[in-house]
């Protein structure tokens, strides 16, 4: 076994400098291209990674971190567990990602009684997607049942091996570990068939002359029972034991490995990857193993202080230390230099993926000179004040005579898509070629079109569509102080979906009203409610990268207050539905439950605090986009939301068996938008009748699982027409 190099990284963004990957992905989708030009797309942004890497001199490089939509997908197809259902379709792996679509079956649904019955939708519905941890990232969950049959298919990592030694590179392929993996998928007690696979993998690799194998672990930093524990020892007891094979580091990130540890130090593996940035040093005996140490976060955009770096360093005892990144690097942007715009003040503070590894390398050869620390500049917000709202009931018959509903409200989540023209011309603007006034009148338009649609489809409840926002949480920032925004820094968030999380870097407050003029617009234009749209204060910090040297929960606060000025300013204007979305307030959820009490109490807070000022007339919905809520339904409960939207019909409505504990309006999502998939009026039907059979009607509502901006107005049309025709019936029946 060679000697582990003396610098690494976990992983790197792979969506491409310039998102060549998201491009040549969507022209692929579209029919434009060949998988043979997709492939070559990813070639090519391999080889400028493994070049990059190398000329900033950092020793040890990771292959197959590229992948064309997940890592946990390319896992599963590694081991062979592909659903029998998608094998016969024309790519299998896109399949799985996105379901393939079916022909539209909006006339054939408008039948009266629907004659097809139990025949199955066409078209097959993608595999579940979940969040990464506690990243903004979202992996495909693979489907495990007793019928898979695990069977290694090892072309993907070879092929990355040997590409990146014709280029004259020796690579650590990465791979996501047994235990992790099976963990995501629910099924741990298929560990031993999966070993198999792992074991002959290390076989392949060892005869390929791979020296390194990295098993991303990251499940091990969670609260993990025995069991567990145990599956934990008997995997790496059992890798470690085959004779070939390469050396193995098994790779931790997001948090402390706690318990995992000396378990993890007990068997044969050769490394141990340790994230130093949001746990402490190992107190464990490593002094046999090589210690790969977290030291330059992956999860910030800050640049590291040399000195607490080297401090961390220094106090890891162990047979060698090698200098690392806390995770991969694919949850930060590509490079600070390809952002000419930026604050020179704030541009010295950030150091993304580029800049990152230059800290890796210079920490390793241990001459490094850095920026001095941010200087905190503290502004605590005051205390909260618990502001009255009256109880739900009395809210609920407040809301009801003034907003003289229908039964079963059938709404959406905000968005309608994005046209190109408007995306056009929202860059025309950015450039200084389209004035603000022909900008704005394109908007106008756009919503004029939104409400007309909404109203020739029958919705209740209707939205502007937000043709305005670039991004749920880009468009607050950019209209907020303290916040800045980047012109290139994407971040993957899943398949060819990125996002440009903004940066927090100084205290937070509103300079003028965001979003009235633009929904007192689109009511301007109806007799129907309008819906205003904010985003909450967890999500606007979760999806952005915050600044580290005030508490997060008085960064949250502070964004809280301003959007409580916007709340109010909104219902002064005339807007009595006012949707405040909380999509991550999972997101942010400690790992460790011994941690989560405390932050949802303060999440929570934050939500009430941004929300509280609406009168009882006034109904606020938030939308959350998951369904396995199961461990913070008392938070959502707290959050006193009156209509709480959710993602259901993706996750097979498992959420109607939990929804005793929602005490207020709620909507489970009556068809998933992930996919460009048109669900058939029966399918919504029966999801409307099986609610009703867990909820009493007064406190049902009808919508999507999520926001409309990523599908095509043909689909949403045809979706939402079905949507109507099955409410419908089912009101008939009443
Ligand atoms: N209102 C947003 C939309 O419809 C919500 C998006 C989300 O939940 N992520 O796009
Ligand atoms: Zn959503």
């Amino acid at each position: 076994m060679s000697p582990f190099p003396k610098s690494t990284v976990l992983g790197y963004p792979r969506i491409g400098p310039r998102r060549e990957l998201k491009r040549a992905l969507e022209s692929y989708w579209d029919g434009r291209s060949t998988r043979a030009e997709l492939d070559q797309v990813g070639a090519e942004i391999r080889e400028r990674t493994w070049r990059g890497l190398a000329e900033l001199g950092l020793e040890g490089l990771p292959s197959n971190t590229f992948s064309l939509y997940d890592q946990v997908l390319d896992t599963a197809v590694l081991l062979g567990a592909v659903p029998a259902r998608y094998r016969e379709a024309d790519d299998p792996y896109f399949a799985m990602a996105r379901g393939t679509a079916g022909p539209v079956t909006a006339q054939r649904s408008s039948v009266s009684g629907g004659t097809w019955g139990a025949k199955p939708p066409e078209g097959l519905a993608p595999l579940r997607m979940t969040k990464w941890f506690d990243t903004n990232y979202h992996y495909i969950v693979p489907e495990i049942g007793p019928e898979t049959v695990f069977k290694l298919d090892a072309g993907k990592p070879l092929a990355e091996v040997r590409e990146a030694r014709a280029l004259g590179f020796e690579t650590r392929p990465v791979v996501v570990g047994p235990v992790t993996f099976l963990l995501l998928a629910g099924a741990l007690d298929r560990l031993d068939d999966v070993l198999g696979c792992y074991e002959e993998l290390l076989s392949t690799l060892a005869a390929e002359g791979v020296e390194w194998l990295q098993l991303d672990e990251p499940a091990l930093v969670g609260d993990r029972t025995p069991d567990e524990l145990d599956a934990v020892a008997t995997a790496y007891e059992r890798l470690g034991a085959l004779g070939a094979r390469p050396g193995l580091f098994v790779a931790s990130y997001f948090g402390e490995l706690g318990e995992s540890l000396p378990v993890l130090a007990g068997t044969p593996v050769e490394a141990i990857g340790v994230d130093l940035v949001r746990g402490g040093v190992p107190g464990a005996d490593l002094s046999g193993k090589i210690v790969v140490a977290g030291v330059v976060s992956g999860r910030d955009v800050w640049r590291t202080s040399p000195e607490r770096a080297l401090a961390t360093l220094g106090a890891v005892r162990a047979a060698q230390v090698v200098v690392s990144t806390s995770c991969s690097l694919l949850h930060v942007p590509y490079d600070v230099g390809a952002e000419p715009d930026l604050e020179p003040s704030l541009k010295a503070r950030l150091a993304f993926a580029e800049q990152k590894v230059a800290e890796v390398v210079a920490l390793a050869r241990a001459g490094f000179h850095g920026a001095s620390p941010v200087d905190p500049s503290v502004a605590l917000p005051g205390p909260v004040v618990a502001e009255g709202r009256s109880p739900y009931a009395v809210r609920a018959a407040a809301q009801a005579e003034h907003l003289r509903l229908p039964a079963l409200p059938i709404t959406t989540i905000g968005s309608f898509p994005q046209t190109g023209e408007l995306r056009a011309a929202r860059a025309a603007l950015a450039a200084g070629t389209l004035p603000e006034s022909d900008y704005e009148r394109q908007v106008e338009a756009e919503i004029e079109r939104v409400i007309r649609v909404q109203e020739r489809l029958g919705l209740d409840v209707l939205v502007h569509g937000e043709p305005e926002r670039n991004d749920m949480v880009q468009y607050f920032a950019e209209h907020l102080d303290g916040f800045a925004v980047t012109q290139n820094g994407w971040v993957q968030s899943y398949g060819s979906r990125c996002t440009r999380p903004p940066i927090l870097h100084g205290d937070v407050s509103r300079p003028a009203p965001i979003t009235v003029r633009w929904a007192a617009y689109a009511q301007s234009l109806t007799g129907k409610p309008v819906k205003g749209m904010l985003t909450g204060p967890v999500t606007i910090v979760a999806w952005s990268f915050v600044r580290d040297d005030l508490p997060l929960r008085d960064v949250v606060f502070q964004v809280a207050d301003a959007v409580r000025d916007e709340v109010r300013d909104l219902e002064a204007a005339g807007v009595s539905i006012i949707q405040v979305d909380e999509p991550a307030l999972r997101e942010l959820l400690p790992l460790r439950r011994g941690a989560q009490a405390d932050y949802l109490e303060w999440a929570v807070a934050a939500y009430r605090r941004a929300t509280s000022g609406a009168g009882d007339r006034t109904q606020i919905h938030t939308h959350l986009c998951y369904s396995d809520a199961d461990q913070i339904l008392a938070a959502i409960d707290g959050l006193d939301a009156d209509v709480t939207t959710i993602e259901s019909a993706r996750s097979g409505a498992r959420i109607l068996g939990a929804v005793g504990a929602f005490g207020r309006g709620l909507g489970p999502g009556v068809y998933d938008i992930h996919s460009p998939r048109v669900p058939g009026a029966d399918e919504v039907e029966d999801l409307l009748r099986r609610t009703l059979g867990v909820l009493p009607v007064e406190r049902v509502w009808v919508n999507p699982d999520c926001g409309l901006k990523t599908r095509t107005y043909e689909q949403v049309e045809a979706s939402l027409a079905n949507v109507v025709t099955a409410t419908r019936r089912v009101r008939e029946s009443l």
